[in-house]
């Protein structure tokens, strides 16, 4: 079985994956963290945001892999353990970076479709329906009004300890969002046969039960 769910940032798609990954007993891949890894190694490697571009002829080199530890996804940048490391605002702004970049994308695809062709998997992103798993039995595109979505970022952020205000969170978001959809590859649009679900104001459980609903419908047929 293959689940696609893509989306914008903060809709809620590591949840509802999250849920659906523990409903039927298969494995969630979280594609985020890849270019979020990515955006940490150049972020170190010293590189601005303004020359991103730079990272590419680093990629040759560079060492990227998901691994799970008592069934958690946990991203390795040459085998070092950056799972903690990859969700402050900071790398956020380097991963959307990153990921416009075709060298990029073309580096991370492999490592996607090699994980979906050996275990089923529900596997969030921007482009998972389209691009990575054209083939998958269902795709979900979630989306939510914007406000709702960064004060989700926002609370995350909070209870991680880190320092940010609603309003910067917002804007962030929205740039990052901007980026994601209007980039000339790969863009965050929803593939034709995804469904689309709008979980403005839904709870949690409510958005993993109307995904069921649309799961169970299509695997029925
Ligand atoms: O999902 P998350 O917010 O962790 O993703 C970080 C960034 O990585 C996104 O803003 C997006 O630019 C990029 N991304 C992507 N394609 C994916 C997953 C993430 O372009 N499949």
């Amino acid at each position: 079985m293959k689940i696609a769910i893509d989306g914008p940032s903060g809709a809620g798609k590591s949840s509802l994956a999250k849920g659906i990954a523990k409903r039927y007993g298969i494995v969630y891949v979280d594609t985020g963290a890849l270019y979020r890894a990515i955006g940490l190694y150049a972020q170190r490697k010293g590189i601005v945001l303004e020359k991103i571009g730079e990272i590419c002829s680093l990629l040759g080199d560079l060492e990227v892999s998901l691994r799970y530890e008592e069934g958690e996804q946990q991203v390795f940048l040459f085998g070092e353990n950056v799972s903690g490391l990859i969700r402050t605002p900071e790398i956020s702004a380097y991963a959307s970076a990153v990921s416009a970049l075709p060298a990029v994308r073309s580096f991370l695809l492999e490592t996607q479709r090699k994980i979906a062709r050996e275990t089923s998997v529900v596997m969030d992103g921007r482009d998972i329906g389209t691009v990575i798993l054209p083939d998958a039995d269902v795709k979900i595109f979630l989306v939510a009004d914007d406000r709702d979505r960064a004060r989700r970022r926002y609370e995350e952020l909070c209870s991680k300890g880190l320092n940010a205000s609603f309003e910067e969170v917002l804007s962030d978001m929205r740039k990052r969002d901007e980026n994601d959809r209007e980039r000339d590859i790969a863009p965050a649009i929803p593939a034709e046969d995804a469904v689309l679900l709008d979980n403005t104001g839904f709870t949690v459980e409510q958005t993993l039960n109307r995904a069921l609903e649309i799961i169970e419908g299509k695997i029925s047929k």
